[in-house]
């Protein structure tokens, strides 16, 4: 996916504007010639100065972010460009604040270029999700601690234990990649088939899984994942590394509303939630 050899490398290629919009251009269109998103007519002329394109047969303009998942970002493509460079160059993940003191933006915008393209790649390109590296350039896959919350009306959370959901009380799974990044993502019903699917799409076999005793994920181990378990019931919280302190934070804090410019609670929303914690 990097075709460069540093971040050196990459800022130098993209800094020419007309070189970086080439450098799209190509990824978008066959052979590189523009084709129209609106009415699908190959060719079309550039206008103001290269940056948009209209069409020659219906003559409707669109640029190189139309109909991508970057249509709706301000950022430029330059922006955009080292973003994908920075955060599919770190096996470590990089968080959204870094992200935007080394891209130049908001936090806020920083943030949605990373969800997007990290939801490109749980879809295409999964390899290039956070990973550890050993100092023997091992590549081990990050513990993940597994939950599920329960949203209560429009904007109000409540943690399974408190209130059992019921009906067609929206269910959100959470996965924490252990000192980063929560994937959370809004299922239909808390059962072991449908917390289970999600964790197949996310998570590669063989990786560490801390959870509670939830039944919904007692076959974990059969389906190829290192599962282990506390005993909240019983008052258990924490048996060595295994415990789930991280999402539960996570939860308290979204309860709270701590992270409210991110979540506009829909459904539409929390499908494409991706959270960054501090935990
Ligand atoms: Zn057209």
């Amino acid at each position: 996916m990097n075709p460069f050899k540093s971040l050196i490398n990459a800022v130098e290629y993209f800094s020419d504007d007309e070189r970086c919009r080439e450098y799209f251009a190509s990824l978008r269109f066959e052979n590189g010639i523009p084709q129209c998103h609106h009415c699908g007519n190959e060719g079309a002329w550039k206008i103001e100065g290269g940056k948009r394109y209209k069409c020659k047969a219906c003559r409707k303009r669109f640029s190189l972010k139309t109909n991508s998942i970057f249509q709706d970002s301000n950022l430029s493509l330059k922006q955009i460009a080292i973003g994908i460079y920075l955060l599919t160059s770190s096996k470590k993940g990089i968080s959204s604040r870094s992200l935007a003191k080394s891209i130049g933006c908001g936090q806020r915008a920083a943030w949605l270029l990373q969800t997007k393209i990290r939801e490109m790649l749980i879809d295409e390109a999964p390899e290039f999700l956070a990973e550890e590296v050993t100092e023997d350039g091992e590549v081990v896959s990050i513990p993940k601690e597994i939950d599920e919350a329960y949203l209560l009306g429009s904007d109000k959370w409540r943690h399974k234990d408190k209130k059992r959901g019921k009906g067609d009380k929206p269910v959100c799974f959470g996965i924490l990649n252990r000192g980063g990044e929560v994937y959370a993502k809004i299922v239909p019903d808390a059962t072991n088939k449908s917390l289970t699917d999600v964790i197949a799409d996310v998570v590669e076999k063989g990786s560490v899984i801390y959870s509670d005793e939830s039944r919904a994920y007692l076959n974990l181990w059969q389906r190829g994942y290192n599962h282990q378990s506390v005993k909240h019931k019983s008052g258990q919280y924490v048996d060595g590394d295994c415990h789930t302190n991280g999402i539960e934070n996570f939860w308290s804090h979204l309860k709270r509303g701590r992270k409210g410019t991110y979540i506009s609670v829909s459904r539409k929303h929390l499908q494409r939630l991706r959270l960054k914690t501090a935990v």
